[in-house]
């Protein structure tokens, strides 16, 4: 999981935010409301459901379909 973007990408609408947190910076935001969608966002739960979704996506792919 590349975890490099999870805390600034939108869970909601997946898009990285001109209002997202960045480098050093970022790191001391506790949340951030998306600029494309307005969802408010807690960094840490935002990363946690955006590095789920690669999880799932990863889980789908490796799922032969019958
Ligand atoms: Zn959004």
């Amino acid at each position: 999981v590349n975890e490099s973007y999870t805390t600034q990408t939108c869970s909601y609408c997946h898009k990285i935010s001109d209002s997202s947190p960045k480098g050093r910076a970022g790191l001391r935001i506790r949340g951030w409301t998306c600029a494309e969608c307005g969802t408010w966002h807690d960094r840490d739960i935002n990363a946690a459901k955006n590095i789920l979704a690669v999880g799932l996506d990863r889980l789908a792919v490796g799922i032969p379909s019958v």
